[in-house]
């Protein structure tokens, strides 16, 4: 913990000190990935509470994903700052209400639904139109992209034209069954996940008593990522301020990722329009990438266009050099997991530890392939943005036992034996059929072993913190954790979506699948889908530290059709390619490389096709496990929404 508040300000560049520094008023930070904007404003709230400037429960800062504002927590207590609140804006928001509803509303807030397409199926009933099991998916996608645009369903039809929006109907049959569903959610007492931001506006809206209690609470608000903020949220963060403007907000335009649910980058950089005597800050240097990482990275700013690339910022690595980038071409999928999975098991050997690596993809649909594979290399792994970490049943199931365990003391022999609290936590979870080595293979055994070896870790780490602490502690401990959902971390390779790997940072990071087809995504058809998908690479080549692999297979199935071409998103950047610009080879110096499945020992080896371990069906989007026959036709469960807003789908998933 820095000894004063002029010691948190150490370890920033004069550019992050003028962010740290500036209390008052409106700031704004333009900045390329890696340049610290993150760091600034962490630094800026430990410094502001330190020096006695700010409160610490008067300030609210607001992160993308609940893990970041957990970061961003554990961050601010090590620089010597607790009691601030780091949340999403669903998360600060879903607090309000429950705390208003009773007096803002009446009664106490009901239900989050949980089953909503079996809403939108009983909305289409009603509305006497048959809906397959796709099509309703895709009707439930359109009611949640209405809702988070704040188009109601009057509106929907010019909105989503106006969008261009593949609509799965007839836009007046989909009106209608949206506003049949509002009905029969305010007939059954429940709300929908994108009720809580919008009523939560509506209240402050109405009520402006309540609105006046919730600014005297907070004074100072602060938002990372905000060239990805949706005008609902805006909507909120003005209502919050009321007329102050003690607000600091840092984004990059170039990240903007999360367009099509109606999230603009045009608040941050209009910000000075709106805030006429901000503070602007913009900073270049690049301090998480080597040159090498960056070179790329400026590369692909370069070949943007529109408006976020209007207002790129070349990034200047402040970093030692490191190696080239690696492109590799495979024949095929199969064999190009295998081909990341055998690098992988080569970087783990020679000492890389796997949690400082991540396998990056466009879809979640891509997840299976490298599980499978990385698990065939006996390479622990865990994935981002899956099923909620203290949601899973075996979490909760543990969970309970542990609680049982510290209320009764155990009346279980095994307890009496163990000298310390994680044997006690082991003896406990042994009872769960938890067992110190991993089973073999990949799929739900292993991810359940996964889970409860993350709650072993994590009890050795609280016991390492706070030695006298017992199992009542650690279930007091994992109950705040399970409320902030503050997951613990495995330390094993991160399996993330582009969406879900925002923010954060790797030593190692594969990129997979860069290929047309995947990025760009097919269905991204306009000039403005396509320079999303461009910066949704830009956001991947940037997460990487050090070293940095980007692959693409030429086809999608062992003996398929070679088909498929690396992304034009590479063109000119890769080595051995001719840029549509006439740039040469800028991403590397050496040449693009065959990848070949890796060498096997042993009967599955002998050439003829691999026998696969057989898995268990996971939903394409959110990676549940699927047990309807129905879901696992179409690869998909039924909570989620269609192919088309799989980032959506992310966003929902941390708003939970
Ligand atoms: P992104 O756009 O990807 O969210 P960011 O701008 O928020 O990136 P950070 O995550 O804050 O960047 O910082 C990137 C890395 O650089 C982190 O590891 C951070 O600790 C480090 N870093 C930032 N500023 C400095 C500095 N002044 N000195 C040393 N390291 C720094
Ligand atoms: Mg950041």
């Amino acid at each position: 913990v820095p000894d004063s508040a002029d010691a948190v300000l150490e370890g920033l560049d004069p550019e992050q000190r003028e962010v740290a520094t500036a209390l008052h008023g409106p700031v704004c930070v333009l900045a390329g990935a890696g340049t610290g904007k993150t760091r600034a404003i962490t630094h800026r709230i430990a410094y502001g509470v330190r020096a006695g400037i700010l409160q610490p429960s008067s300030v609210l800062a607001v992160t993308f994903t609940n893990r970041a504002a957990g970061e961003m927590r554990g961050r601010l207590r090590q620089l010597g700052a607790v009691g601030v609140q780091a949340r999403t804006f669903h998360s600060a928001a879903l607090r309000q209400l429950q705390y208003f509803w009773p007096k803002a509303i009446g009664g106490s807030m009901p239900r989050i639904v949980d089953r909503k397409v079996q809403l939108v199926a009983d909305a289409a009933a009603a509305c006497r139109i048959r809906l397959d099991r796709g099509e309703l998916r895709d009707v439930t996608s359109e009611i949640e992209w209405s809702k988070v645009t704040q188009t109601v369903p009057g509106d929907y039809a010019p909105a989503a034209a106006k969008a261009g929006r593949e609509t799965p109907r007839d836009p007046a049959e989909i009106a209608q069954i949206y506003s049949v569903y509002e009905d029969l959610k305010r007939e059954r007492g429940v709300i929908d996940f994108e009720d809580v931001l919008l009523l939560t506006v509506a209240v402050l809206q109405d009520r402006p008593d309540v609105a006046e209690q919730v600014r005297a609470q907070y004074q100072h608000f602060v938002v990372d990522e905000y060239q990805d903020v949706s005008p609902l949220q805006q909507r909120l963060l003005e209502l919050w301020l009321g007329d102050r403007e003690n607000l600091c907000v840092v984004g990059d335009a170039s990240q903007t990722i999360y367009s099509f649910t109606g999230a603009t980058p045009d608040y941050l950089l209009d910000f000075r329009t709106r805030h006429p005597g901000a503070t602007v800050v913009k900073l270049v240097r690049d301090y998480r990438s080597t040159p090498q990482v960056v070179h790329l990275a400026n590369g692909l700013l370069a070949q943007a266009r529109g408006r976020a690339a209007d207002h790129r910022l070349e990034l200047v690595s402040q970093r030692a050099p490191g190696p080239e980038p690696v492109f590799t071409e495979y024949t095929d999928e199969p064999a190009e997991a295998e081909g990341a999975a055998h690098r992988i098991r080569e970087l783990i050997d020679s000492g890389v530890p796997a949690g400082e690596i991540a396998v990056l993809f466009r879809t979640n649909s891509q997840s299976e392939t490298y599980e499978q594979a990385l698990a065939d290399a006996g390479v622990p792994y865990q994935l981002r943005g899956a099923e909620r970490f203290f949601d899973r049943p075996e979490v909760r199931k543990a969970i309970a036992a542990l609680r049982a365990a510290a209320r009764f003391g155990g009346n279980d022999h095994l307890l009496d034996d163990a000298v310390d609290l994680p044997s006690q936590v082991r003896a406990v979870l042994s009872g769960e059929g938890w067992t110190p080595e991993p089973p073999a293979g990949s799929g739900a055994v292993r991810e359940r072993w996964e889970s409860l070896a993350a709650l072993v870790n994590l009890a050795q780490d609280f016991a390492a913190v706070h030695r006298r602490a017992g199992l009542p502690d650690l279930v007091v401990e994992l109950d705040e954790r399970a409320g902030a959902q503050h997951a613990p971390t495995v330390q094993g390779v991160t399996l993330a979506s582009l969406h879900a790997a925002k923010g954060l940072e790797w030593d190692v990071v594969f990129l997979v699948g860069v290929a047309e087809g995947m990025m760009p995504i097919t269905y991204a058809k306009t000039d403005e889908q396509i320079e999303e998908e461009r910066r949704l690479l830009y956001v991947g080549v940037t997460r990487a530290r050090e070293r940095l692999h980007l692959s693409w297979a030429l086809s999608r199935s062992p003996g398929g059709r070679p088909n498929r071409r690396p992304s034009r998103f590479l063109d000119g950047l890769r080595p051995g390619s001719t840029g549509t610009r006439g740039r040469a080879a800028a991403g590397g110096t050496g040449g693009v490389e065959r990848g070949f499945p890796a060498a096997r020992s042993g009967p599955s080896g002998s050439g003829s096709p691999r026998r696969r371990l057989r898995s268990p069906a996971r939903c394409r989007v959110c990676g549940r496990t699927l047990t309807d026959a129905g879901e696992m036709k179409l690869m998909r469960c039924d909570d989620c929404p269609s192919d088309m807003d799989e980032g959506l789908y992310e966003r929902l998933r941390d708003w939970r």
